[in-house]
Order: structure tokens, then sequence, then C-alpha cells
């Protein structure tokens, strides 16, 4: 049972962003720029039980995608061998963390929430070079982790305590009943690099807050950001061996994923790693003892519809924010806009004006967009836009620049057919596909015709068209007349329907859940 001691927190309330027009935060920002920059370079160990094990030959290399010279960390290539020591150590752990009080647990996530908003700028200016985000989504980025450790500390508080039961029926006899939520095991952490902080912060603090004890292994593309936080988690004196970091790329994932003492997988990212990570998880292996949970968020290929009565410049406005926004690279982008015949050529005419008023460069100069994260990437991207222009009409855009960094313009492309591969696959860069429909029906029956359901949109002032979007819009976060991304922690729990994962809703009363399992005590009395 809870004690009566129980903290009282203030109700959760989102980090606000930051307004850079204000000389004294960008004066902070260049500040922190330059300190981060004095910093680059450095080699870190990873992080198992209370040892940080270096590795001298073997080493994850990040680089700055506007300058791929430039090298912003060196990383412990770990293997097998680590995988085995890291879920050892986490294992071990589990048997006394699961112990500790949870008001003790979530006090580890609150101390880190209020030293990360305190080094906001800092954090904001790893992504930066890391990631390469320009200054306002680095800032919502860092916003999101705080907001994340502050709404899960609240939940497992809430679902650590004894959950609501029906009182036993007298012709029970003489009894009680009592309904308690439990931490799995050891999780699998396997962030992506888009949200380099806020959704590595989230899927970890979540599982651990919740009693798990956790192995990392932060995204190849942005390990820096992960080591930063895991230092910050040791600041703020969390346990070793209840969060343990390791580095590497498919491999090492892949033996987090098939190790028997494993016990739930936690990842986000592309579709194709999600189901090869959903059939290993599935498989029984020697000496495990339960069926593995697998909470997997992957891809989309999110689309707004806008129609004839709706306000085109905000319409079009909320398109290029939803596309172009961090180089298309959110799981959220738009990459399809679905426009009704009657005003196609006039919004595909806006859309071209609006997307050439964005500018390109360096992340550091806080540009409209910046460079894609990494060569394969940029490679990914720059083959779509060759099978774009083989499919569809190119109108803005498509021109690339990988002499220093992976530079790749806003890209448009008109008359785009519902079923060609730019409006089917996602591409995950700054792609934007324009398709044409007759009516609202149509336009409704091409958004759901993927085999995505991320996020959508539609503009319309028509209320029985909104609410026809409501029930027929097949995608988990729907948004009415405004962009579709940005979702907030606790306003908007964020998470898709079909090939776009399991629906685990990050950021939502119901996602600690993933992470416990409930225990129903029945006793008979004297
Ligand atoms: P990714 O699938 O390449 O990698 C994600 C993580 O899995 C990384 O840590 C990676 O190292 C690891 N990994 C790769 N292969 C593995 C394997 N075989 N076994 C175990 N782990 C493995 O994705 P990414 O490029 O980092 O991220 C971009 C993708 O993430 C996009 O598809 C995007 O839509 C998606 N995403 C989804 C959400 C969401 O909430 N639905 C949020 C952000 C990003």
């Amino acid at each position: 049972m809870l004690k009566s001691s129980k903290p009282k927190l203030p109700p959760f309330q989102n980090e606000p962003p930051t307004d850079f027009s204000d000389p004294k935060r960008k004066r902070e920002m260049l500040r922190a720029i330059e300190k981060i920059r004095a910093e680059l370079g450095k080699d870190y160990p990873a992080r198992i039980g209370s040892q940080l094990v270096a590795k001298s030959e073997r080493k994850l290399v990040s680089t700055n995608p506007c300058d791929h010279r430039e090298v912003v960390g060196t990383f412990a290539m770990c293997d097998k061998d680590d995988v085995e020591h890291a879920i050892g150590a986490a294992t071990e752990a589990f048997e006394w963390w699961k112990k500790t009080p949870v008001e003790k647990r979530a006090s580890y996530l609150l101390k880190a929430a209020d030293k990360m908003r305190k080094r906001k700028r800092e954090f904001a200016a790893m992504m930066i070079f890391e990631v390469a985000k320009n200054w306002a989504e680095a800032d919502m980025d860092v916003n999101e982790a705080i907001d994340f450790m502050e709404f899960y500390a609240r939940e497992a508080m809430r679902l650590c305590a004894p959950q609501p039961v029906v009182k036993p029926p007298k012709w029970l006899g003489k009894e009680t009943s009592e309904f308690v939520y439990l931490p799995l095991g050891v999780g699998a952490i396997l962030p992506p690099w888009n949200f380099a902080l806020a959704i590595m912060t989230g899927m970890t603090t979540s599982a651990i807050v919740a009693g798990n004890a956790v192995v990392l292994k932060p995204s190849p593309d942005a390990p820096f950001v992960a080591t930063k936080f895991a230092e910050l988690m040791e600041e703020v004196g969390l346990p070793k061996g209840v969060l343990n970091v390791i580095y590497g790329g498919a491999d090492v994932g892949e033996a987090m994923v098939e190790h028997p003492k494993t016990r739930f997988v936690s990842f986000t990212g592309s579709k194709a790693v999600g189901l090869k990570i959903n059939e290993a998880a599935a498989k029984m292996r020697e000496g495990q003892r339960w069926m593995k949970r697998v909470i997997a968020e992957m891809g989309g290929k999110d689309a707004i519809i806008i129609e004839p009565d709706a306000d085109i410049d905000e319409a079009v406005n909320a398109t290029i924010v939803s596309a172009f926004g961090f180089s298309g690279q959110k799981c959220s982008a738009c990459s399809r806009v679905i426009i009704n015949e009657k005003i196609y050529d006039d919004v595909v005419e806006k859309l071209v004006e609006r997307a050439g008023a964005l500018t390109l460069g360096d992340a550091v100069e806080n540009p409209s967009m910046s460079a894609v994260v990494s060569e394969k990437a940029f490679k990914k991207i720059c083959e779509y836009i060759e099978i774009g222009k083989s499919e569809a009409k190119l109108v803005f855009g498509g021109k690339v620049d990988s002499s220093k960094g992976w530079f790749i313009e806003p890209t448009i492309f008109a008359d785009v057919e519902p079923t060609a591969r730019i409006a089917q696959e996602e591409i995950f860069g700054p792609v934007l596909a324009c398709v044409k429909a007759a009516n609202f029906d149509e336009a409704l029956r091409i958004a759901n015709d993927t085999e995505y359901g991320l996020t959508g949109g539609v503009f319309t002032k028509n209320k029985k068209k909104l609410e026809r979007a409501k029930a027929e819009f097949h995608v988990g976060n729907l948004y009415l007349n405004r962009k579709i991304t940005g979702a907030l922690v606790g306003v908007h729990p964020f998470g898709g329907f079909n090939l776009s994962g399991t629906d685990s809703k990050a950021g939502g009363r119901d996602y600690l859940l993933n992470f416990l399992q409930g225990k129903s005590i029945g006793e008979r009395l004297a």
C-alpha cells in the first residue's frame, strides 16, 4: 500500500517553446552552440552496470550532417559479448530496482527533467550538431523530452498505486481483493535518431520508472545525444545497472531482441526493422520463460486533405510546415497532399511559392531547413526523387548538394497518381506528392489507401466533413484545420494504426501499461 507521505506534484504542464526573436534567448543559444562545439570529437565508452567499457579498436563515429568531416564523437562499438554483459547487468539490477518505491523511481525523472530544463540550450545545441535540427526544432525536441519525464513520473505514481477493483460480493464469503501493476523485467530500448533526445528519453524513462531495468542502444546516427542523456541520469543519481548504454548497429540490436532474458522490446523506427523485430521476438529461445512483449512504433505516409471550402492560405502554410519541418524527417510529416480538383492548380501554385521562401543551410545558422541526417538517408531520398521524376511532374526543388553536408532542397511533385511509389512508400525526407481528388469521398479513399495509418489532416470549414474524417480517416493521430506534426505530450497521445505500429500512444495515459503486468490478489479472511 502507498504511504500517506506520497508527494503532491503540481499538475503536468507542457514546456513552452522558446522565442528566439528575443535577443536574450538568441545570445543563450549562440553561447550554448559554442560550448557544445568545444566538446565535439571526444571518445565515449559504453555504460554497463558500474563499468565504463571502452574499445580501443572498434569505434562508432558520429559526424555532423552539415559537414561530414566534423566528428561529433566516437563511441565504443559493441558486440554480442557486450550485449550479454549488459543484459546480465540489467537482470541483476531489476531484482532490487523493482522493489524501489515508485516515488523514489519517479524522483530521478523529476530531477533529470529539472536539470534538462536548466540546460535546455545545451541539449538543443547537441541536436544542431548531431542531427542538423534548426533552433526551433531542437528546442521542441528538448521540451518534449522534459515533458515525457514529467508526465511518466506522474503516470507511474498513478499506476503503481493500488488500482480500483469491484468489492467482492457477499456470497463469496469474507474476502478482499487487490489489483496491482508490476514491472516486466529487462527491456531492450531501440530508438530512432530523428527525435534524438525526446523519443529516446521517453522510451527509456517510461520503462525505468515503471520498475524495469533496460539496455539502451541508441541509433548509430545519434549516440552523442543519448550519451549526454545517460550522463544526466547518472548526475541525478540513477543507480548503476538500471540504465545500460551500448553502441552499435543492427547486429547489436538483433542480439538484444533475441536474448532469452529480454522480457520486452521497445522499438521506434522503420517498418522494415519493426517487422523483423516482431518476428525475431516471437521466436522462443532456449532458457526463455515468457513471450516477449513488443512495442513497435513505425513509419507513415501521412496525408493532408484540402477541400475547396477551406481557408486555403492556412492549409498551404500548414502543409509546408508539416512537409518540410526538419526536412520531412518526422514520422508524422506530410508526404501527400490530396487536393480537390476545383482548387488543385491554385493550391499547387501556392505550395511552390511558399516552398520558394524556405531557406536551406547549416543548422547552426538557424535556416528553415538543413541537411538530412546521413549519407544513407541522402542516397535513399535522391533515389526517390529520381523515381518521382519518372512517375510525376517535378514542380519545385529536386536539387541536392553533398559536397560538404547532405543537403536536399524541398521538393514538390504534382499530378502524382495515388498508387505511385512516391505516394505509397515512406521517403523520410523533404519530398511532397500532390494528388488530385474529384471529391471528399475520393480524397478520404486515397488518404486511407496505404499500408500505414499514423497521422492525417483535413482542411475544411464543413462540419459534416470534419465529422466524417473523425469516423473514417483511419489514422492514430488526426488533426483538423491545423498542421499534422508537433504532437504534445499528454495533449496528443501518439501512435499509429496498421503498419505504422502497435499504437502504443506515447505520452498518453495507457503508455506505461506497455511496461507493466497486472497482478490480482484475492484473500479469504479468517
Ligand atoms: P531504423 O528502423 O533504421 O532504426 C531504429 C533503431 O533500430 C535504431 O536504433 C537501429 O540501430 C535499430 N535497428 C536497426 N536494425 C535493427 C535490427 N535488425 N534489430 C534490432 N534493432 C535494429 O529507423 P531510423 O532510421 O532510426 O528512424 C526513422 C524511422 O523511424 C522512420 O521510418 C520513421 O517514420 C520512424 N519513426 C516512427 C515514429 C513513431 O512514433 N511511429 C517516431 C519517429 C520515427
